[in-house]
């Protein structure tokens, strides 16, 4: 058996194989230019090998994932040049014939590899959620990743803002989101500085920890996950997971029982490869 995975990311695209005994045994990523110019290079890598048993591929979204639309496999309305529309699933299918293929977002593959291989290791369910230039949520239940009439779009859940909060948010569709207050880009505008160049006892991570945590009150209440999962640059902040607990014990008000939170509000354990490895293991599943 041999499979592929591909996170296809806003920035960068991680192409990497798998025989499924010896872990990842060959990588490489590139920055995401236009399809007219990185498909070509994605093809490179991959017609490298003989043949592929399924490629897992997992692609920065919002993309159609229901196999009953007409639009199944692409990438839909996305401010990413060429990339808007773009049938990305069918152009591999049309490269690769005989290969079989999964096709889920980012954030799904990274939860499904952090619920088999890594910080929700042993569980049947988490939900995984990375704060960095945006938000972005995936969900497993029951071992599968959970899907709709689409994909979650749990970053932008709408949240309670603080009433000393007037920052107007940065959510080009909501303002106020999850996303439009506590993403990166939000931390920076709010208070005039990147989130690494702030102190950890600003106030800005005692509020950023407040959305967060009211993040995962609403994911806890809706979904019922054994364990919530955090990654993307924000959440290196380590200051942040202690004050997350904290204000989900508050907000929460003893309603319903949650496992310890500290092992229920985690960081990721996977890191930066948590979405190949989630889109490998969905790839063997194939098989
Ligand atoms: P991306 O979301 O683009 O894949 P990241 O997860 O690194 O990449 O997110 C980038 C955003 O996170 C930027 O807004 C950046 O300011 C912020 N960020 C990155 N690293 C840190 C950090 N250590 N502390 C706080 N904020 C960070
Ligand atoms: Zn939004």
């Amino acid at each position: 058996m041999l499979v592929g995975g591909i996170e296809a990311g806003g920035t960068k695209f991680v192409c990497a194989v798998t025989d499924g005994k010896n872990g990842i045994q060959e990588r490489i990523s590139m920055p995401t230019e236009t399809p007219e110019q990185t498909m070509p290079r994605l093809f490179e890598y991959f017609d490298q090998f003989d043949h592929l048993d399924a490629i897992g591929l997992a692609s920065f979204g919002p993309i159609d994932v229901n196999p009953k639309s007409k639009t199944y496999g692409a990438i839909m309305d996305t401010p990413k040049a060429g990339w808007e529309h773009y049938d990305i699933l069918g152009a591999m299918k049309a490269h690769y014939p005989d290969t079989q293929f999964a096709f889920t977002t980012d954030v799904n593959a990274a939860a499904y590899g952090e619920l088999k291989m890594g910080a929700a290791d042993g569980l049947d369910s988490c939900v995984y959620l990375t704060v960095g230039t945006g938000i972005g949520g995936g969900v497993v239940e029951h071992g599968q990743i959970l899907q709709g009439y689409s994909h979650p779009e749990i970053g932008h859940m709408l949240i309670r803002q603080q009433p000393e909060d007037s920052y107007e948010g940065t959510c080009p569709y909501h303002r106020n989101c999850l996303e439009g207050l506590a993403a990166g880009p939000a931390i920076e505008r709010r208070w005039g500085k990147k989130g690494h160049l702030l102190p950890a006892d600003h106030q800005a991570w005692q509020m950023e920890a407040d959305y967060l945590a009211q993040a995962c009150v609403n994911i806890a209440l809706m979904l019922s996950p054994e364990r919530i999962v955090f990654g993307g640059g924000v959440s290196k902040q380590a200051q942040l997971f202690p004050m997350i607990r904290e204000s989900f014990k508050r907000q929460m008000a003893g309603y319903v029982q949650t496992p310890d939170l500290d092992d229920y509000i985690v960081h990721v354990a996977l890191g930066d490869d948590a979405g190949i490895t989630g889109a490998l293991l969905l790839a063997a599943d194939q098989l």
